[in-house]
């Protein structure tokens, strides 16, 4: 079972949502207060700059393909990440549509996941890697989940 854990963003209390809620209409259960879940928004070629390279702060840069079940295991899990944690941003780039972008990346399969802070690339994990292992990549950037 999977649960996005995060702090409620009006009373700041601690709720568990069941993924299998992700698409509806969420209330806090403390509050009441409607919850609005982060999305993870799609980019291209032409707003790769604005989404990532000129965005301060962190981003992580999903790059996949749709014939691809391990895309599709890996996004689910950032469904969660996205959600977990409030300074951080992830997007994600179709790399058969934007093959000259994804050319300049160096990468050798899908999916691949790229970490920028303030528009440098410092990072990369390829695969569909677990939400421990993310939350692990990310602690050695000093990112922690909402919770704690
Ligand atoms: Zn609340």
């Amino acid at each position: 079972m999977s649960y996005i854990n995060m702090k409620c963003p009006n009373c700041h209390k601690k709720i568990k949502i069941d993924k299998k809620y992700i698409n509806n209409k969420l209330n806090c259960i403390y509050c009441g207060k409607e919850i609005i879940l982060k999305e993870i928004r799609e980019i291209n070629t032409e707003t790769y700059l604005d989404e990532v390279v000129r965005f301060d702060g962190a981003v992580i840069l999903n790059i996949y393909n749709d014939d691809c079940d391990n895309c599709k295991k890996l996004e689910e899990t950032l469904k969660e990440i996205n959600n977990e944690y409030n300074d951080l941003k992830i997007v994600k780039l179709n790399a058969k549509e934007n093959m000259k972008l994804i050319s300049g990346f160096m990468i050798r399969a899908v999916p691949t996941m790229i970490l920028f802070i303030d528009g440098v690339q410092v990072d990369m994990r390829i695969g569909a890697v677990d939400k421990n292992a993310i939350q692990r990549w990310l602690s050695m950037y000093n990112m922690l989940p909402n919770i704690f």
